[in-house]
C-alpha cells in the first residue's frame, strides 16, 4: 500500500509585524518644547517600526 505523502509547507502569510516606536512612545512625534513638535525620525512619524 502507498501512503500519500502530504507536503506541508510552512504558511508564508506576511506578518509584518510592527512594535512601537520607543524613541516617540507611539506618538509618532516629539516635544522638544511645549509649543514646538518634531517628527520622529526613527518612526518617520508613524509611531511604530518594523519589528
Ligand atoms: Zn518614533
Amino acid at each position: 500500500m502507498k501512503k500519500g505523502r502530504e507536503v506541508t509547507l510552512p504558511d508564508r502569510s506576511v506578518t509584518d509585524e510592527k512594535v512601537i516606536c520607543m524613541h516617540c512612545g507611539g506618538n509618532g512625534y516629539m516635544k522638544s518644547t511645549p509649543n514646538c513638535y518634531h517628527t520622529c525620525l526613527d518612526c518617520l512619524g508613524r509611531g511604530l517600526r518594523s519589528a
